[in-house]
Formats: C-alpha cells, sequence, structure tokens
C-alpha cells in the first residue's frame, strides 16, 4: 500500500507543479472563505473535547448521558457564545417514538463479576473477571441492580429454545454467545437462569483475544420485574473459564450495583440563526452516547461538531464570515432514539418543500412559504476513524435520485478543495 502511494505521487508530481504555476483551482466555496475556517478549525480542539467526552458512560436514557451534555458539551457552547440549551425526552421502556420503543433509564454505579469456585482446582482462590470502574464495557448494558451466584452452565448461542433443550439452567448462570438481550429473555425470563456472562462467538476478531465487546440487555418496562444482570468477557478469559469447567463446576459469583427506572432522552441543540431566512435550517447532527470509552463511536463526530460550532461562531463575531442567511442547528442526540424524539415532538422538523419536487412550482419562489423546514442534514458519526488500521477509504455517497440535493455538488467540490490544500493537525496523523 505504501509503496503504490510513493510510486503515484512520483508519478504525479510533475502535473502537481504544473497545476502550481497555472490558475488555481475554481470551486463553489470561496478562497477566502475556505482558508478562513481551513486556519481556524483546530484538530486538537476536536480532539480535547473527544477526550472530555469519553470520560462519560454515555448510554442512552442515562443521568450519565444526561451528565456528559449538561457538564462538557452545554457549557463549551455558551463559553463559545452560542445560543444553547438542552431539551429532554421520556425514556422509560414504553413511551414510542416513531416506531421505536425508548429505551429504561439506568443509573450504573459500580459491578464485579468473580469466579468463585472451582470444585476441580485444589484450594481455588476467587478470581475477579470484570470490574465496571476498570471496563465499563463488561456490564451488560441496562443490567438490573442486584447479585447472584451460580453454576455456569455453557448454552452456546443461548438465543433460541433449543439451546436449552439438553441443558437445565435454571438456578445457575448462562455462559452465552449471543445477544445479550436475547439471551436475558431466552436463558433467564424463559428458562430460569439467574444472570448471563457472554462471551464472544468463535471466530469474533480473533486478533484481539482481550478485547471484551459492547452489549445490552435492552428491557422493556413491563419486563422490569423479570429481568437480570449481565457481564462481558474476553476471548482469553473464557478459554480460562472452559479449561476450569473441563475440571468441574464453576461458580461465578455477579453483583451490580445499578437502578432501572423512568428516564430522559437528553439533547444538546446550539443555533447560528440565520439573517434573512431562520425558519429554514441546515441541521448539522451527531450521536452522543456511547459507552465509555467508545471514542471513535461517537465522541469523535460530537467533539469535532463543537470545533466546527466554535469555528464558525468566532469567524462571524470577528466578521472574518458573515452571518448564515438560513440558520444552522447544532444538535447532539441520542442515537436513533433521540432524532425520533425530536422529529415526532417537532412537526417543524420536516424536509423543506424543493422546487424541484413539482416541475409546476419551479417558477414559485421556493422561500415564500414561511414555514419552518430542515433544508439538509449532516451527520457526523464516526468522523474519527483511523482509515489505516481499518484499510478504509474516506468515500462520499451521493444522496438517491429520489431525494434530489445540492449537497452532492457542493460537497463532491469542497472534497477535491480540502484535499488539494492538504490539511493536516499539528500533532495529528498524515492519513488523508
Ligand atoms: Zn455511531
Amino acid at each position: 500500500m505504501a509503496m503504490n502511494i510513493m510510486v503515484i505521487k512520483k508519478l504525479l508530481a510533475p502535473l502537481c507543479l504544473f497545476a502550481a504555476v497555472s490558475a488555481p483551482a475554481q470551486h463553489l466555496v470561496d478562497s477566502k472563505t475556505f482558508s478562513a475556517i481551513a486556519n481556524e478549525y483546530s484538530g486538537e480542539s476536536a480532539q480535547e473535547n473527544t477526550r472530555r467526552i469519553v470520560e462519560y458512560h454515555r448510554i442512552q436514557g442515562s443521568p450519565m448521558m444526561a451528565s456528559v451534555a449538561e457538564q462538557v458539551v452545554l457549557p463549551r457552547l455558551k463559553a463559545f457564545g452560542f445560543e444553547a440549551e438542552i431539551e429532554q425526552f421520556p425514556s422509560d421502556g414504553k413511551t414510542r417514538y416513531g416506531t421505536y420503543i425508548s429505551p429504561m433509564g439506568w443509573d450504573m454505579r459500580a459491578g464485579e463479576l468473580w469466579i468463585e469456585n472451582a470444585s476441580g482446582v485444589k484450594d481455588f482462590q476467587p478470581i475477579m473477571l470484570c470490574r465496571y470502574a476498570d471496563v465499563p464495557m463488561c456490564v451488560s448494558t441496562y443490567s438490573k441492580g442486584g447479585e447472584w451466584s451460580g453454576e455456569l452452565a455453557d448454552v452456546g448461542s443461548g438465543t433460541s429454545d433449543a439451546d436449552y433443550k439438553s441443558i437445565d439452567v435454571r438456578g445457575k448462570v448462562a455462559l452465552a454467545s449471543g445477544y445479550a438481550a436475547n439471551v436475558v429473555r431466552e436463558g433467564v425470563i424463559k428458562h430460569g437462569a439467574v444472570g448471563v456472562v457472554i462471551y464472544p462467538a468463535a471466530g469474533d476478531r480473533p486478533d484481539h483475544p482481550d478485547m471484551v465487546r459492547y452489549n445490552g440487555i435492552w428491557p422493556r418496562a413491563e419486563e422490569v420485574d423479570k429481568t437480570r444482570s449481565g457481564f462481558q468477557i474476553s476471548r482469553n478469559q473464557y478459554d480460562t473459564l472452559k479449561r476450569l469447567m473441563k475440571q468441574g463446576a464453576v461458580r461465578v459469583h455477579g453483583k451490580i450495583d445499578a437502578t432501572l427506572g423512568p428516564g430522559k432522552l437528553t439533547l444538546v441543540h446550539a443555533y447560528l440563526r440565520g439573517t434573512e431566512h431562520p425558519e429554514r435550517e441546515v441541521l448539522i447532527s451527531g450521536h452522543l452516547d456511547h459507552p465509555k470509552w467508545s471514542a471513535n463511536d461517537n465522541a469523535s463526530g460530537s467533539g469535532a461538531m463543537m470545533e466546527a460550532a466554535r469555528t464558525l461562531q468566532k469567524l462571524i463575531a470577528e466578521k472574518k464570515l458573515a452571518a448564515p442567511k438560513i440558520t444552522i442547528h447544532f444538535m447532539w442526540v441520542p442515537e436513533y432514539f433521540g432524532t425520533l424524539a425530536y422529529v415526532s415532538n417537532h412537526p417543524e422538523a420536516r424536509r423543506c418543500d424543493s422546487p424541484w419536487d413539482d416541475p409546476r412550482r419551479q417558477q414559485a419562489d421556493a422561500f415564500s412559504s414561511g414555514k419552518p423546514c430542515i433544508v439538509a442534514n449532516i451527520n457526523m458519526d464516526m468522523v474519527g476513524e483511523d482509515t489505516v488500521k481499518t484499510n478504509s477509504r474516506f468515500y462520499f455517497t451521493k444522496s438517491p435520485d429520489s431525494v434530489p440535493s445540492f449537497l452532492d455538488g457542493l460537497l463532491t467540490d469542497v472534497m477535491a478543495q480540502t484535499r488539494e490544500a492538504d490539511l493536516y493537525a499539528q500533532t495529528g496523523t498524515r492519513n488523508y
């Protein structure tokens, strides 16, 4: 790969030289505007925002999610000089937004999973497998508070009736590789297990044997009485358990200090109001949630958005950029649920009528209705992806023909302009 890039660079070098001495490329964004933004925007600041955000276990509907919104995002936006606010919607495992049932509120404080005893090992001393304070992702999201202990029973995937045909898990702990929500419904609620321990499925990321995957129970309100808690373990920890289980029964002990109950979906809004048509907005969104320390998904998008907001606000205040003619609305949300709660509760959050929708209206003034609406949405998710680690590229996917947009033309051109400008954060990688 590196070799190929070097060869291409050598081949292109004479062409670039030629381009440099001829007229600069023409772009839709004028060079003064582009350069003002490029100089003000700081990759380091975006990363610093990201560092603050990842300190929180940001689960949708949880008070931890409200904390990061109230303690990190909102105060920073206000310090930048923004008109910014928090908006909350009920999240209780029964309220529906569109086709989605909102998650329960979940206040997670502490949790531990221990190997309590291995009957095949003489003078066995307990071994800790998980401590929430060390690896927050080792506790299944939306685990119910409480304590249990029992013998481990490996039920394979553990997500269907068939997995429990030949194994009685009543009073035991289901050791399973399926999605925790389904393992709890099958193993605990239907078949009487006291708790679940989830291990990586065979062949799942074999290069990362110590990895603990994100997994969740997602109980609905009517299941709160019957649900239990779960833990995730790594492949190496699973191998240890299996080795011990070959020698005799293995008992584990799980303890969770958490509360499941009515919670809130917390959103943060910030606005740069339009000078000509403030009722029309470009919506810039990103999901602020995800488990500690999920940095790429999506502290990175949230942190980059905060820096984009700061950049525009500062350049406008310094009169280096004109204020926008239509409103720019930044919105940090709990993924899916927050967006759906927002559009369900705000009838004005609808697509602006486009003159292209109806040829007869092409002559009409597209702005004449004066109704609030959304011109376009740019959603920033996982913008901190390391394209070298993932052997990926920076792609631009055009909108489908059924949803035509000026964004296709504009963003294709901005991407080309960005590439030509060869922009890098001083302390960042040189990866494109
Ligand atoms: Zn995401």
